[in-house]
């Protein structure tokens, strides 16, 4: 990126950066659907080969994505899964790997369901604890892997701190952004090694992509991710590359609308007498507020808080009655896009986890995931209003 793109601000680099205006003047980024590249000699090395080991429209997207973190690079994955299962293919037999207790369902299944013959040590600890985690390092320990804010609890990590603890042992840290996009929480600049996006959710911001990414400062992480990327081929179509990219310039305004959207209705639910738990972190009854307001921060510095909020009904509501009396909010999976959804993560997301687990937690089964969208607040609250009531 050159000096003159570099000073401008997010929202403008957005739109702006990997988008390229080409010898046609297009002023979108055309989609290359091709597989292979015309070679001008057998020995060439061009720069575009095979589309599984570069593309054009690849090339411009994860421009754009190491833009939004600050780092040096980015690579785009066909899903968050597949960039988590890249994460954790750098390790070997042999090595500790810890991970926040509350992951998104998916995660803990990737770890307990399909890596477990692996023979790397994964184990789960509570990561809002900086004790535990220093307590939990172990010489052959080699990442910290952190959910934060977690699905569906909403529980922070200090990057900042976890980061300087593990650097003191020579341990990774990687943090699963998804829940703030780069718009919300920035974790390489706050010392982390690698940020995993499942850019299915806000980057993405519509519910019609499916796509993941890693972006990354550490020149040896990258090597390995470079070659798991090419070989493994779990990459995003030029279509659904192009789709994110066309996605991302929209990231700024979509977020600050949802997450303002949050801020109202989370203080609604929370003064609302059915409601009788409610998780948001910019309530300031967050376990850890004040490690949100500090950790989230807009790219221009100011606190912003997310777009998620999890709740509990009082037990008189029928769940299921009051999912059906919604409209405006979908009941489905997924998050972050324009399109308000609810979800029970204890059916849904998070059906992998043990119920033992989950009940541990405290993701019990009235609890639910609420991903707001940009549609006006009022009708928002309306809704929820209305169902809580004709139950
Ligand atoms: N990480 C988090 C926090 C998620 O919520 C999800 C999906 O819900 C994933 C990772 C997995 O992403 P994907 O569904 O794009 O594979």
């Amino acid at each position: 990126m050159s000096d003159k793109k570099n000073k401008l601000h997010f929202s403008t680099k957005s739109i702006h950066v990997g988008n390229k205006i080409d010898e046609t003047g297009a002023t979108v980024t055309p989609i290359h659907f091709t597989s292979t590249f015309r070679q001008p000699s057998f020995a060439s090395t061009e720069k575009y080969v095979y589309s599984r080991v570069g593309s054009p429209t690849l090339a411009a997207l994860e421009e754009n994505l190491a833009m939004l973190e600050n780092a040096k690079y980015a690579y785009a994955f066909a899903s968050g899964m597949a960039a988590m299962t890249a994460i954790f293919m750098i390790f070997k037999p042999g090595d500790h790997v810890l991970i926040s207790r509350n992951v998104y369902g998916g995660v803990f299944r990737l770890v307990t369901k399909v890596l477990n013959d692996n023979n790397v040590d994964f184990e789960f600890i509570d990561t809002t604890n900086l004790e535990t985690v220093s307590d939990a390092m172990k010489d052959n320990t080699k990442l910290i892997h952190l959910e934060t804010p977690s699905n569906p609890l909403l529980e922070l990590a200090d990057i900042e701190k976890i980061s300087n603890l593990a650097h003191k042992k020579n341990v990774l840290v990687s943090v699963d952004n998804t829940f703030m996009s780069s718009y919300g929480q920035r974790p390489l600049d706050l010392g982390a090694d690698i940020v995993m996006h499942s850019t299915t959710k806000f980057m993405g911001g519509h519910s019609d992509v499916l796509s993941g990414a890693l972006m990354i400062n550490n020149d040896l992480v990258s090597e390995k991710i470079t070659l798991i990327q090419n070989t493994g081929g779990a990459l995003p179509s030029p279509f659904d590359a192009w789709l994110l990219l066309r996605s991302v310039k929209t990231l700024s305004v979509r977020v600050e609308k949802q997450f303002e959207n949050a801020g109202k209705i989370a203080r609604w639910l929370d003064n609302n007498s059915k409601v009788t738990r409610v998780i948001y972190p910019g309530l300031e009854s967050h376990k850890q507020f004040d490690l949100a307001t500090k950790q989230h921060s807009s790219p221009d510095g100011d606190p912003v808080y997310g777009s998620m909020i999890s709740f509990e009904l009082d037990q008189s509501i029928n769940l299921d009655s009051f999912a059906k009396k919604l409209s405006i909010i979908t009941l489905a999976e997924s998050l972050g896009g324009v399109k308000s959804l609810i979800s029970c993560p204890y059916f849904m997301t998070h059906a992998s986890v043990p119920d033992d687990e989950k009940m541990n937690l405290g993701i019990t089964p009235n609890l639910l995931r609420f991903s707001v969208g940009i549609e006006h607040a009022d009708d928002l609250i309306s809704e929820l209003d209305f169902a809580m009531n004709h139950n």
